[in-house]
Protein backbone atom coordinates (compact mmCIF):
# COMPACT_ATOMS: atom_id res chain seq x y z
CA UNK A 1 0.00 0.00 0.00
CA UNK A 2 2.94 2.17 0.33
CA UNK A 3 6.47 2.85 -0.99
CA UNK A 4 8.57 0.68 1.64
CA UNK A 5 11.83 1.26 -0.04
CA UNK A 6 13.58 3.20 -2.52
CA UNK A 7 13.63 0.72 -4.89
CA UNK A 8 9.71 0.01 -5.24
CA UNK A 9 8.82 2.91 -7.93
CA UNK A 10 11.78 0.80 -9.83
CA UNK A 11 11.05 -2.40 -10.20
CA UNK A 12 9.68 -3.14 -13.91
CA UNK A 13 13.34 -1.63 -14.76
CA UNK A 14 14.99 -4.36 -12.55
CA UNK A 15 12.49 -6.78 -14.11
CA UNK A 16 13.88 -5.65 -17.48
CA UNK A 17 9.87 -4.64 -18.15
CA UNK A 18 10.72 -1.37 -18.74
CA UNK A 19 13.52 0.84 -19.94
CA UNK A 20 15.94 2.98 -17.55
CA UNK A 21 16.42 6.29 -18.80
CA UNK A 22 20.08 6.91 -16.87
CA UNK A 23 21.79 3.89 -16.37
CA UNK A 24 23.16 6.10 -13.34
CA UNK A 25 20.72 7.53 -10.43
CA UNK A 26 21.05 9.29 -7.10
CA UNK A 27 17.79 10.19 -5.31
CA UNK A 28 15.72 10.28 -1.97
CA UNK A 29 12.80 8.68 -1.48
CA UNK A 30 10.30 8.94 1.45
CA UNK A 31 9.37 5.27 3.05
CA UNK A 32 6.46 4.19 5.09
CA UNK A 33 7.33 0.64 7.06
CA UNK A 34 3.79 0.24 8.58
CA UNK A 35 2.76 -2.53 7.46
CA UNK A 36 3.31 -6.28 4.99
CA UNK A 37 6.78 -7.23 4.66
CA UNK A 38 8.88 -4.01 6.64
CA UNK A 39 6.57 -3.34 9.65
CA UNK A 40 8.35 -1.31 11.78
CA UNK A 41 5.81 0.37 14.17
CA UNK A 42 6.23 -1.20 17.51
CA UNK A 43 9.81 -0.08 17.69
CA UNK A 44 9.06 3.34 16.42
CA UNK A 45 9.72 5.74 19.37
CA UNK A 46 10.98 2.77 21.91
CA UNK A 47 14.02 3.05 20.49
CA UNK A 48 15.47 5.69 18.47
CA UNK A 49 16.22 4.83 15.03
CA UNK A 50 13.33 3.37 13.54
CA UNK A 51 10.46 5.45 12.15
CA UNK A 52 7.35 5.13 10.70
CA UNK A 53 7.89 7.49 7.82
CA UNK A 54 11.99 8.15 6.72
CA UNK A 55 13.88 9.30 4.06
CA UNK A 56 15.96 6.79 2.12
CA UNK A 57 18.93 8.00 0.13
CA UNK A 58 19.85 5.56 -2.72
CA UNK A 59 22.24 5.58 -5.52
CA UNK A 60 21.11 3.39 -8.80
CA UNK A 61 22.97 1.12 -11.41
CA UNK A 62 20.14 -0.55 -14.14
CA UNK A 63 22.94 -2.75 -15.51
CA UNK A 64 25.60 -0.27 -15.47
CA UNK A 65 28.62 -0.34 -12.18
CA UNK A 66 28.30 -3.51 -10.01
CA UNK A 67 29.75 -5.02 -6.44
CA UNK A 68 32.84 -3.36 -6.86
CA UNK A 69 32.29 0.31 -7.40
CA UNK A 70 29.10 0.12 -5.02
CA UNK A 71 31.19 -0.68 -2.53
CA UNK A 72 34.41 2.05 -2.98
CA UNK A 73 32.08 5.16 -3.62
CA UNK A 74 29.78 3.94 -0.53
CA UNK A 75 33.30 3.74 1.53
CA UNK A 76 34.50 6.98 0.15
CA UNK A 77 31.37 8.69 0.63
CA UNK A 78 31.29 7.88 4.39
CA UNK A 79 34.65 8.26 5.02
CA UNK A 80 36.00 10.95 2.65
CA UNK A 81 33.02 13.34 2.02
CA UNK A 82 31.11 12.65 5.76
CA UNK A 83 34.33 11.94 7.14
CA UNK A 84 32.55 9.53 9.53
CA UNK A 85 35.66 7.26 11.68
CA UNK A 86 36.50 4.37 9.67
CA UNK A 87 37.13 2.39 12.95
CA UNK A 88 33.59 3.35 14.07
CA UNK A 89 32.34 1.27 11.32
CA UNK A 90 31.84 -2.00 10.26
CA UNK A 91 29.93 -4.38 7.28
CA UNK A 92 28.15 -7.12 6.58
CA UNK A 93 27.82 -9.52 3.82
CA UNK A 94 25.61 -12.68 2.99
CA UNK A 95 26.67 -15.67 4.29
CA UNK A 96 24.48 -18.02 1.73
CA UNK A 97 21.81 -19.95 2.28
CA UNK A 98 21.48 -23.82 1.18
CA UNK A 99 17.64 -24.05 0.90
CA UNK A 100 17.82 -21.73 -1.69
CA UNK A 101 20.91 -22.91 -3.43
CA UNK A 102 23.09 -20.01 -2.55
CA UNK A 103 26.77 -19.32 -1.67
CA UNK A 104 28.29 -16.95 0.45
CA UNK A 105 29.22 -14.01 -1.38
CA UNK A 106 32.82 -14.11 -2.26
CA UNK A 107 32.75 -11.10 -4.75
CA UNK A 108 31.48 -8.71 -1.74
CA UNK A 109 33.74 -10.14 0.77
CA UNK A 110 36.61 -9.93 -1.51
CA UNK A 111 35.90 -6.15 -1.99
CA UNK A 112 35.27 -5.46 1.46
CA UNK A 113 38.88 -6.75 1.99
CA UNK A 114 40.74 -4.31 0.66
CA UNK A 115 39.14 -1.85 1.98
CA UNK A 116 38.50 -2.36 5.79
CA UNK A 117 40.16 -5.40 7.96
CA UNK A 118 38.70 -8.30 7.93
CA UNK A 119 37.56 -8.87 11.81
CA UNK A 120 35.23 -5.92 11.19
CA UNK A 121 33.26 -8.32 7.93
CA UNK A 122 30.77 -10.01 9.17
CA UNK A 123 28.64 -12.68 7.74
CA UNK A 124 25.08 -12.29 8.16
CA UNK A 125 21.67 -14.39 6.74
CA UNK A 126 18.95 -14.67 5.15
CA UNK A 127 16.94 -12.30 7.27
CA UNK A 128 19.68 -9.45 7.39
CA UNK A 129 21.24 -9.65 4.23
CA UNK A 130 18.91 -10.91 1.56
CA UNK A 131 17.08 -7.95 0.58
CA UNK A 132 13.52 -8.89 -0.64
CA UNK A 133 10.35 -6.27 -0.89
CA UNK A 134 7.90 -9.10 -0.72
CA UNK A 135 7.37 -12.26 -1.16
CA UNK A 136 8.18 -11.94 -5.23
CA UNK A 137 9.91 -9.82 -6.98
CA UNK A 138 13.60 -8.83 -7.32
CA UNK A 139 16.07 -9.23 -5.09
CA UNK A 140 20.05 -10.28 -4.06
CA UNK A 141 22.17 -10.35 -1.57
CA UNK A 142 23.00 -7.35 0.48
CA UNK A 143 26.07 -5.58 1.88
CA UNK A 144 25.40 -3.12 4.95
CA UNK A 145 27.48 -0.90 6.78
CA UNK A 146 26.78 -0.36 10.37
CA UNK A 147 27.95 2.53 12.51
CA UNK A 148 28.99 1.79 16.43
CA UNK A 149 28.27 4.71 18.36
CA UNK A 150 28.71 3.62 21.46
CA UNK A 151 31.26 5.88 23.79
CA UNK A 152 34.94 4.65 23.53
CA UNK A 153 34.37 3.21 26.94
CA UNK A 154 31.85 0.79 26.25
CA UNK A 155 33.69 -0.66 23.16
CA UNK A 156 35.34 -3.72 24.13
CA UNK A 157 38.80 -3.96 23.22
CA UNK A 158 40.78 -7.25 22.77
CA UNK A 159 44.32 -7.15 21.42
CA UNK A 160 44.10 -3.78 20.45
CA UNK A 161 41.00 -4.38 18.42
CA UNK A 162 37.45 -3.08 18.77
CA UNK A 163 34.76 -5.89 18.93
CA UNK A 164 31.58 -5.08 17.63
CA UNK A 165 27.82 -5.73 19.03
CA UNK A 166 25.18 -6.08 16.62
CA UNK A 167 22.94 -6.25 19.67
CA UNK A 168 23.45 -2.82 20.89
CA UNK A 169 21.10 0.12 20.53
CA UNK A 170 24.03 2.00 19.68
CA UNK A 171 25.42 0.25 17.21
CA UNK A 172 23.04 0.79 14.12
CA UNK A 173 22.72 0.26 10.27
CA UNK A 174 22.73 2.76 8.33
CA UNK A 175 23.07 1.45 4.74
CA UNK A 176 22.08 -1.24 2.87
CA UNK A 177 24.39 -1.77 -0.46
CA UNK A 178 22.01 -4.23 -2.60
CA UNK A 179 22.87 -6.02 -5.45
CA UNK A 180 19.91 -7.39 -7.18
CA UNK A 181 20.43 -10.48 -9.17
CA UNK A 182 17.33 -12.68 -9.19
CA UNK A 183 13.40 -12.34 -9.08
CA UNK A 184 11.47 -14.41 -7.06
CA UNK A 185 8.77 -16.56 -8.38
CA UNK A 186 5.54 -17.53 -6.60
CA UNK A 187 6.65 -20.80 -6.19
CA UNK A 188 9.43 -19.20 -4.28
CA UNK A 189 12.13 -20.19 -6.75
CA UNK A 190 14.30 -18.02 -7.47
CA UNK A 191 15.06 -16.97 -11.89
CA UNK A 192 18.30 -14.70 -12.72
CA UNK A 193 17.00 -11.67 -13.60
CA UNK A 194 18.08 -10.37 -17.51
CA UNK A 195 20.97 -7.65 -16.30
CA UNK A 196 22.24 -7.20 -12.49
CA UNK A 197 21.65 -3.37 -10.80
CA UNK A 198 22.99 -1.82 -7.77
CA UNK A 199 20.43 -0.42 -5.72
CA UNK A 200 21.34 0.93 -1.83
CA UNK A 201 19.46 2.80 0.60
CA UNK A 202 20.69 4.85 3.12
CA UNK A 203 18.29 6.34 6.30
CA UNK A 204 18.61 9.91 5.85
CA UNK A 205 17.89 10.24 9.67
CA UNK A 206 20.23 7.61 10.49
CA UNK A 207 22.90 9.26 8.47
CA UNK A 208 22.32 12.90 9.88
CA UNK A 209 22.32 11.45 13.56
CA UNK A 210 26.19 9.95 12.65
CA UNK A 211 27.08 12.78 11.05
CA UNK A 212 25.92 15.28 14.25
CA UNK A 213 27.53 12.92 16.88
CA UNK A 214 24.10 12.54 18.46
CA UNK A 215 22.77 8.80 20.29
CA UNK A 216 19.22 9.20 18.97
CA UNK A 217 17.84 10.46 15.59
CA UNK A 218 15.28 12.62 17.68
CA UNK A 219 18.52 14.82 19.03
CA UNK A 220 19.58 15.55 15.83
CA UNK A 221 17.91 18.97 13.74
CA UNK A 222 15.58 16.96 11.60
CA UNK A 223 13.15 16.29 14.72
CA UNK A 224 14.64 18.82 17.45
CA UNK A 225 12.45 21.69 16.16
CA UNK A 226 9.41 19.56 16.57
CA UNK A 227 10.01 17.81 19.76
CA UNK A 228 11.12 21.35 21.48
CA UNK A 229 7.64 22.50 20.20
CA UNK A 230 6.36 19.10 21.82
CA UNK A 231 7.67 19.35 25.14
CA UNK A 232 6.88 23.52 25.04
CA UNK A 233 3.36 22.81 25.11
CA UNK A 234 3.29 19.71 27.29
CA UNK A 235 4.99 21.63 29.82
CA UNK A 236 7.74 18.28 30.15
CA UNK A 237 10.76 18.64 29.49
CA UNK A 238 12.39 16.28 26.89
CA UNK A 239 14.82 13.78 28.73
CA UNK A 240 13.39 13.72 31.79
CA UNK A 241 11.40 10.20 32.15
CA UNK A 242 11.51 7.76 29.57
CA UNK A 243 7.68 7.14 29.34
CA UNK A 244 7.41 11.01 28.37
CA UNK A 245 10.17 10.70 26.07
CA UNK A 246 8.66 7.87 24.21
CA UNK A 247 5.38 10.08 23.87
CA UNK A 248 7.20 13.17 22.33
CA UNK A 249 9.03 10.72 20.21
CA UNK A 250 6.11 8.97 18.80
CA UNK A 251 4.04 12.28 17.80
CA UNK A 252 7.49 13.42 16.52
CA UNK A 253 7.50 10.76 14.44
CA UNK A 254 3.80 10.19 13.49
CA UNK A 255 2.94 13.58 12.96
CA UNK A 256 5.74 13.07 9.85
CA UNK A 257 3.72 10.08 8.53
CA UNK A 258 0.11 11.12 8.78
CA UNK A 259 1.02 14.84 7.27
CA UNK A 260 2.97 13.46 4.04
CA UNK A 261 0.70 10.88 3.42
CA UNK A 262 -2.06 12.88 3.36
CA UNK A 263 -0.56 15.64 1.68
CA UNK A 264 0.38 12.78 -1.19
CA UNK A 265 -3.52 11.83 -1.51
CA UNK A 266 -4.87 9.91 0.85
CA UNK A 267 -7.22 10.32 3.67
CA UNK A 268 -7.59 8.47 6.68
CA UNK A 269 -10.38 6.08 6.22
CA UNK A 270 -11.90 2.69 7.57
CA UNK A 271 -10.62 0.64 5.11
CA UNK A 272 -7.42 -0.05 2.94
CA UNK A 273 -4.15 3.16 3.37
CA UNK A 274 -6.68 5.10 4.92
CA UNK A 275 -6.90 3.02 7.78
CA UNK A 276 -3.11 2.82 8.14
CA UNK A 277 -3.61 6.77 8.83
CA UNK A 278 -6.26 6.67 10.67
CA UNK A 279 -4.24 3.97 12.95
CA UNK A 280 -1.20 5.86 13.02
CA UNK A 281 -3.13 9.26 14.38
CA UNK A 282 -5.10 7.17 16.50
CA UNK A 283 -1.68 5.81 18.64
CA UNK A 284 -0.34 9.55 18.08
CA UNK A 285 -3.43 11.08 19.80
CA UNK A 286 -3.34 7.94 22.88
CA UNK A 287 0.31 9.11 23.24
CA UNK A 288 -0.59 12.71 23.32
CA UNK A 289 -3.83 12.16 25.76
CA UNK A 290 -2.02 9.70 28.35
CA UNK A 291 1.06 10.31 28.20
CA UNK A 292 1.68 14.35 27.48
CA UNK A 293 -2.06 15.19 29.35
CA UNK A 294 -3.29 16.37 25.88
CA UNK A 295 -7.16 17.05 26.18
CA UNK A 296 -8.04 18.97 23.48
CA UNK A 297 -6.52 18.21 19.84
CA UNK A 298 -2.67 18.77 19.30
CA UNK A 299 -1.05 17.02 16.62
CA UNK A 300 -2.59 19.52 13.91
CA UNK A 301 -0.40 22.26 15.69
CA UNK A 302 2.81 20.36 14.54
CA UNK A 303 1.52 20.87 10.66
CA UNK A 304 2.61 24.23 9.80
CA UNK A 305 6.36 23.54 12.10
CA UNK A 306 6.65 20.61 9.39
CA UNK A 307 5.24 22.26 6.46
CA UNK A 308 8.05 24.95 7.20
CA UNK A 309 10.74 22.75 8.10
CA UNK A 310 10.48 20.93 4.54
CA UNK A 311 10.07 23.79 2.87
CA UNK A 312 12.02 23.85 -0.51
CA UNK A 313 12.72 19.85 -0.18
CA UNK A 314 9.13 18.20 -0.22
CA UNK A 315 6.86 21.29 -0.63
CA UNK A 316 3.72 19.54 -1.28
CA UNK A 317 3.49 19.87 3.00
CA UNK A 318 3.97 23.75 2.50
CA UNK A 319 1.08 23.96 -0.49
CA UNK A 320 -2.06 21.88 1.40
CA UNK A 321 -0.91 22.92 4.68
CA UNK A 322 -3.85 24.36 6.04
CA UNK A 323 -5.82 21.24 4.29
CA UNK A 324 -3.64 19.03 5.94
CA UNK A 325 -3.96 20.26 9.30
CA UNK A 326 -7.80 20.84 8.53
CA UNK A 327 -8.24 16.52 8.50
CA UNK A 328 -5.87 15.72 10.82
CA UNK A 329 -7.89 17.94 13.80
CA UNK A 330 -11.09 16.91 12.52
CA UNK A 331 -9.53 13.21 13.24
CA UNK A 332 -8.22 14.19 16.47
CA UNK A 333 -11.53 15.68 17.66
CA UNK A 334 -13.70 12.71 16.35
CA UNK A 335 -11.37 10.11 17.85
CA UNK A 336 -10.79 12.21 20.80
CA UNK A 337 -14.72 11.85 21.66
CA UNK A 338 -14.68 7.92 22.31
CA UNK A 339 -10.88 7.70 24.00
CA UNK A 340 -11.82 9.21 26.75
CA UNK A 341 -14.47 6.48 27.73
CA UNK A 342 -12.90 4.28 26.02
CA UNK A 343 -10.16 3.87 27.85
CA UNK A 344 -11.82 4.15 30.95
CA UNK A 345 -13.42 1.17 29.94
CA UNK A 346 -10.46 -0.37 29.26
CA UNK A 347 -8.91 0.26 32.98
CA UNK A 348 -12.24 -0.92 34.71
CA UNK A 349 -11.99 -4.18 32.60
CA UNK A 350 -8.31 -4.68 33.38
CA UNK A 351 -8.85 -4.07 37.02
CA UNK A 352 -10.14 -7.31 36.62
CA UNK A 353 -9.54 -9.49 33.97
CA UNK A 354 -6.12 -10.98 33.64
CA UNK A 355 -6.47 -11.24 29.59
CA UNK A 356 -7.84 -9.04 26.56
CA UNK A 357 -10.94 -11.21 25.22
CA UNK A 358 -11.50 -11.16 21.50
CA UNK A 359 -15.09 -10.07 22.23
CA UNK A 360 -13.79 -7.01 24.46
CA UNK A 361 -10.97 -6.27 22.10
CA UNK A 362 -13.81 -6.32 19.14
CA UNK A 363 -16.03 -3.89 21.58
CA UNK A 364 -13.23 -1.29 22.09
CA UNK A 365 -13.35 -1.45 18.20
CA UNK A 366 -16.57 -1.29 17.34
CA UNK A 367 -18.04 1.09 20.20
CA UNK A 368 -14.11 2.86 20.74
CA UNK A 369 -12.61 3.03 17.08
CA UNK A 370 -10.06 1.23 18.69
CA UNK A 371 -7.74 -0.24 16.20
CA UNK A 372 -6.74 -3.51 17.30
CA UNK A 373 -3.30 -2.53 17.63
CA UNK A 374 -3.79 -0.13 19.71
CA UNK A 375 -5.48 -2.18 22.09
CA UNK A 376 -2.73 -4.12 21.91
CA UNK A 377 -0.63 -1.80 22.98
CA UNK A 378 -2.32 -0.96 25.83
CA UNK A 379 -2.41 -4.65 27.05
CA UNK A 380 1.18 -4.80 26.36
CA UNK A 381 1.77 -1.74 28.48
CA UNK A 382 -0.24 -3.83 31.61
CA UNK A 383 1.38 -6.91 30.63
CA UNK A 384 -1.12 -8.49 29.12
CA UNK A 385 -2.40 -10.26 26.15
CA UNK A 386 -5.05 -9.79 23.52
CA UNK A 387 -7.21 -12.81 22.24
CA UNK A 388 -6.20 -12.31 18.05
CA UNK A 389 -8.05 -14.86 17.39
CA UNK A 390 -11.51 -14.32 19.28
CA UNK A 391 -11.06 -10.52 17.88
CA UNK A 392 -11.27 -11.94 14.38
CA UNK A 393 -14.04 -14.23 14.62
CA UNK A 394 -15.79 -11.22 16.16
CA UNK A 395 -14.74 -9.01 13.09
CA UNK A 396 -16.27 -12.11 11.11
CA UNK A 397 -19.06 -12.51 12.72
CA UNK A 398 -20.21 -8.59 12.17
CA UNK A 399 -18.69 -9.11 8.39
CA UNK A 400 -21.18 -12.06 7.97
CA UNK A 401 -24.26 -9.49 9.76
CA UNK A 402 -23.43 -6.77 7.41
CA UNK A 403 -23.23 -9.31 4.29
CA UNK A 404 -26.31 -10.68 5.44
CA UNK A 405 -27.81 -7.05 4.89
CA UNK A 406 -26.40 -6.00 2.08
CA UNK A 407 -29.30 -6.56 -0.43
CA UNK A 408 -30.77 -2.91 -0.74
CA UNK A 409 -32.90 -1.18 -3.01
CA UNK A 410 -31.86 2.42 -4.25
CA UNK A 411 -33.82 4.04 -6.57
CA UNK A 412 -34.15 2.00 -10.24
CA UNK A 413 -31.50 -0.30 -9.01
CA UNK A 414 -30.33 -3.18 -6.91
CA UNK A 415 -26.89 -4.37 -5.54
CA UNK A 416 -27.16 -7.67 -6.29
CA UNK A 417 -24.06 -8.46 -4.55
CA UNK A 418 -21.70 -6.10 -2.65
CA UNK A 419 -18.47 -7.57 -1.33
CA UNK A 420 -17.48 -6.27 2.06
CA UNK A 421 -14.91 -3.91 1.59
CA UNK A 422 -11.33 -4.47 2.84
CA UNK A 423 -11.16 -4.10 6.86
CA UNK A 424 -7.81 -3.38 8.13
CA UNK A 425 -7.22 -6.61 10.24
CA UNK A 426 -3.58 -6.40 10.99
CA UNK A 427 -0.30 -4.32 9.37
CA UNK A 428 0.94 -7.36 8.05
CA UNK A 429 -2.62 -9.28 6.69
CA UNK A 430 -5.59 -8.53 4.91
CA UNK A 431 -8.78 -10.48 5.31
CA UNK A 432 -9.57 -10.33 1.37
CA UNK A 433 -9.39 -8.15 -1.43
CA UNK A 434 -11.61 -5.22 -2.36
CA UNK A 435 -13.93 -6.12 -5.06
CA UNK A 436 -15.69 -3.69 -7.45
CA UNK A 437 -19.26 -3.36 -6.31
CA UNK A 438 -21.72 -4.98 -8.79
CA UNK A 439 -24.84 -3.53 -9.65
CA UNK A 440 -27.30 -4.33 -12.32
CA UNK A 441 -30.02 -2.12 -13.58
CA UNK A 442 -33.34 -3.79 -13.26
P1 LIG B 1 17.01 -2.28 10.40
O1 LIG B 1 17.77 -3.57 10.41
O2 LIG B 1 17.67 -1.21 11.22
O3 LIG B 1 15.57 -2.45 10.71
P2 LIG B 1 16.63 -2.64 7.61
O4 LIG B 1 17.66 -3.67 7.35
O5 LIG B 1 15.24 -3.10 7.80
O6 LIG B 1 17.06 -1.73 8.89
P3 LIG B 1 16.80 -1.74 4.89
O7 LIG B 1 15.59 -2.40 4.39
O8 LIG B 1 18.11 -2.36 4.59
O9 LIG B 1 16.66 -1.52 6.48
O10 LIG B 1 16.75 -0.22 4.44
C1 LIG B 1 17.89 0.55 4.08
C2 LIG B 1 18.21 1.62 5.11
O11 LIG B 1 17.08 2.40 5.44
C3 LIG B 1 18.71 1.09 6.44
O12 LIG B 1 20.08 0.78 6.38
C4 LIG B 1 18.42 2.24 7.37
O13 LIG B 1 19.43 3.23 7.32
C5 LIG B 1 17.17 2.84 6.79
N1 LIG B 1 15.97 2.39 7.51
C6 LIG B 1 15.34 1.20 7.41
N2 LIG B 1 14.23 1.15 8.15
C7 LIG B 1 14.14 2.37 8.75
C8 LIG B 1 13.20 2.97 9.61
N3 LIG B 1 12.11 2.30 10.01
N4 LIG B 1 13.40 4.23 10.01
C9 LIG B 1 14.50 4.92 9.61
N5 LIG B 1 15.42 4.43 8.78
C10 LIG B 1 15.25 3.18 8.35
MG1 LIG C 1 14.14 -3.29 9.50
MG1 LIG D 1 18.84 -4.63 8.93
MG1 LIG E 1 19.15 -3.64 5.90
Amino acid sequence: MFTNAGMNQFKDIFLGEARAHFPRIADTQRCLRVSGKHNDLEEVGIDTYHHTLFEMLGNWSFGDYFKKEAIAWSWELLTEVYKLDKDRLYVTIFEGDEADGLSRDEDAYAYWKTIIPEDRILLGNKKDNFWEMGDTGPCGPCSEIHVDCRPDTERTVVDGKTLVNADHPQVIEIWNLVFMQFNRQKDGSLNPLPAKHVDTGMGFERLVRVIQGKTSNYDTDVFQPIIGYIADRAGIPYGQDEKTDIAMRVLADHIRAISFTIADGQLPSNNKAGYVIRRILRRAVRYAYTFLHFKEPFLHELVPLLAKQFEGVFDELKSQQDFVQKVVLEEEQSFLRTLVTGVQRFENYVKEKQAITGDFAFELYDTFGFPIDLTELLAREKGLKVDMRGFQQALAAQKDRSRAATVIDTDDWVVLHESETVDFVGYDRLECETEVLKYRKI
